[in-house]
């Protein structure tokens, strides 16, 4: 079967990424015929004022593809820009896709209105305030039942609003400065290829004849999207394309240092790229159950993201000693994370090897895009030349 499933270059890769997408494109690779792109047009979308990265952006995330295991001999590595035929078909579709059906589309329905940049912006001030409300309610006289929830609260409240303090122009020109933000950015994703990168989507997926597309819960609108495309060019023009199928994947979340999901943007990330003295660092770092404030008090493994990093990658005897001595109080954590370390060390370090490797060898990494890229392109150029003749047009 083929399969097909890209990524925005976004740069070094974290353990977030491992985990939730990469480990299963290995898996896939050993079982079917696999296509994974580079979507360099797709990072246009939202960041067509900053290009001056991607390039770079493209070349950190490649060698992080080739160093976690993704392999060029089973599976077709391309560049999404390097196979024009992708905008050529991008018209075509663009001809014969309803505006309805996109306006539909729930990323872009929320980015209308603003929401995804105000999430954005959300998510930032809460990461600015975490730290202020965490001193604030450990000052508070009396016990909190549930910590957390009051916590999120707080900043919900807080950056609504500061949001709010943002649009009616109470914030001084110096803080925004210092936040990076500004009220055009609100407005620069009311595109129309924003509004028409599902269909950018569907060509990448369907210009292969892909049967199957790797994709969270989130994604299954987009892959009905490209079915629905197929079906109506199949209909105007005769058979082309095969519907593809969403493969639901199951992949697990892993938190970052601050226990939220693991992020760039929330800069809560350990790369595949850190050093050795970086891992030590965040890792120390790492956010805990606030409750156990020392040694000797019983903490609640269940919340702590220090435990899920055991779950994965220390042994299960470990798993249950910490789990056992974390709730009497007996482990410090402190010493917890030092044990967590060891065991996430042992993970990283082949790894951070092999990506030297790869890193110091920028022509192996161009020879390997270049090549993938041409035999994508191979198959796009077959199926465009099915396409004119059936659209009996250019
Ligand atoms: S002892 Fe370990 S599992 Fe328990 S709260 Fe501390 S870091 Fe988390």
């Amino acid at each position: 079967m083929r399969v097909l499933s890209g990524m925005r270059p976004t740069g070094k890769l974290h353990l977030g990424h491992y985990f939730g997408v990469i480990k299963n494109w290995i898996k896939l690779q050993q079982e079917h015929e696999t296509f994974y792109m580079i979507a360099d047009w797709h990072a246009l979308t939202t960041g067509y004022k900053k290009t001056e990265e991607i390039q770079k952006n493209t070349e950190e995330m490649l060698t992080d593809w080739l160093t976690l295991g993704i392999d060029p001999d089973k599976s077709v590595l391309f560049l999404q820009s390097k196979v024009k035929e992708h905008a050529e078909l991008f018209l075509l579709f663009s001809m014969i896709t309803p505006k309805s059906w996109l306006e539909w589309n729930p990323t872009y329905k929320d980015t209308k209105y603003n929401l995804l940049r105000l999430t954005d912006l959300s998510l930032m001030f809460k990461g600015g305030l975490r730290d202020h409300v965490k001193t604030f309610l450990a000052k508070l006289p009396y016990r909190v039942e549930d910590f957390e929830a009051l916590e999120e609260l707080l900043l919900d409240n807080l950056s609504d609003t500061l949001i709010q303090a943002l649009f009616e122009g109470y914030l001084s020109k110096d803080t925004l400065k210092e936040l990076n933000v500004s009220k055009r950015d609100f407005y620069d994703t009311d595109t129309y290829g924003f509004l028409g990168y599902p269909v950018l989507q569907a060509v990448d997926i369907l210009i292969y004849k892909a049967q199957a597309v790797p994709v969270g819960e989130d994604q299954l609108p987009h892959v009905e999207l490209s079915r629905e495309i197929a079906r109506r060019f199949n209909n105007l023009y005769g058979d082309t394309f095969p519907e593809p199928q969403a493969m639901l994947t199951e992949t697990s979340k892993l938190p970052g240092t601050d226990g939220r999901k693991m992020s760039k943007s929330y800069n809560n990330a350990i790369y595949f790229a850190d050093s050795k003295e970086e891992v030590q660092r965040k890792v120390m770092g790492f956010f805990t159950d606030p409750q156990k404030l020392r040694k000797g008090d019983p903490g609640r493994p269940e919340i702590c993201p220090v435990f899920f990093y055991h779950k994965i990658f220390s042994p299960s005897e470990r798993v249950e000693e910490v789990e056992r001595d974390c709730k009497s109080g007996r482990l410090g954590c402190v010493d917890c994370k030092k044990l967590m370390l060891e065991e996430l060390e042992s993970f990283l370090t082949p790894f951070r090897e092999k990506r030297e490797s790869f890193a110091r060898d920028r022509n192996r990494l161009m020879e390997i895009v270049k090549l993938g890229s041409e035999r994508a392109r191979m198959i796009a150029i077959q199926t465009m030349e099915e396409v004119r003749r059936q659209i009996k047009v250019g």
